[in-house]
């Protein structure tokens, strides 16, 4: 949407990885709650709806085929395989956010955030949480216990993998205290959102503070 001013800013993508555990969907909830102007994206996957969680909300829960039929026909911005299970990122309402101005708020892994730095450089903003120490890590896992045991464990096992891909990423930050946490991450989306780069008609509106008019 264009400004008094004749200006508009161009949506980005802010995504946040970090191995399962680490706050890292906590974060995600606090920030849609105090920002207006970010969406959460919603992921398609083929695994099993969890207790609590709502379709279309939380996830869009779809059979293997029509997953496989969404990406074939190029529906997904990235996708990936995680945990034995297949997600993907549903292109359209992310690209129509951006175009609006709007900014989409991704909780994807370190897969899905290389395919999104691939095709969009310049929207994306990523940044890796990180648990204070191994042991919370595994306390937070599980407490958590939505998951059969075998399942958590295997998560366990995974975050050393998620974690190794944490230098990929623009921000990093250790998720110790959760209002510390909130800080630095409205921080980072304060500043991305002043990138010279997302603002469409900049040059226009400073020849006319030079020439008048
Ligand atoms: P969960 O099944 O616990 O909700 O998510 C498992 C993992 O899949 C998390 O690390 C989450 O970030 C990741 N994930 C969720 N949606 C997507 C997606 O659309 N694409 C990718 N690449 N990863 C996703």
């Amino acid at each position: 949407m264009i400004n008094e001013l004749g200006l508009q800013r161009r949506g980005l993508m802010l995504v946040l990885s970090s191995p399962s555990g680490a706050g890292k969907t906590t974060i995600a909830r606090e920030i849609l709650s105090r920002d207006q102007s970010i969406e959460m994206s919603v992921s398609a996957t083929t695994r099993r709806k969890r207790p609590g969680e709502v379709s279309g909300v939380d996830y869009h829960f779809v059979k293997k085929t029509e997953f496989n039929i969404m990406r074939n026909n190029g529906a997904f911005l990235e996708s990936a395989k995680v945990f034995d299970h297949y997600y993907g990122t549903p292109s359209e309402p992310v690209m129509n956010a951006l175009t609006n101005g709007t900014d989409i708020l991704f909780d994807i892994d370190w897969q899905g955030t290389q395919q999104l730095v691939e095709k969009a450089p310049d929207d994306v903003v990523s940044v890796f949480i990180l648990p204070p120490s191994h042991s919370e890590l595994e306390r937070r896992l599980y407490s958590r216990a939505q998951d059969p045991s075998d399942i958590v464990a295997k998560r366990m096992a995974k975050a050393a993998a998620e974690l190794s891909h944490y230098a990929e990423y623009d921000y990093v930050f250790i998720n110790n205290h959760l209002g510390e946490s909130i800080v630095n991450i409205m921080a980072i989306l304060a500043a991305e959102r002043l990138k010279r780069r997302r603002m469409i008609g900049l040059s226009a509106f400073v020849k006319r503070l030079c020439e008048g008019g």
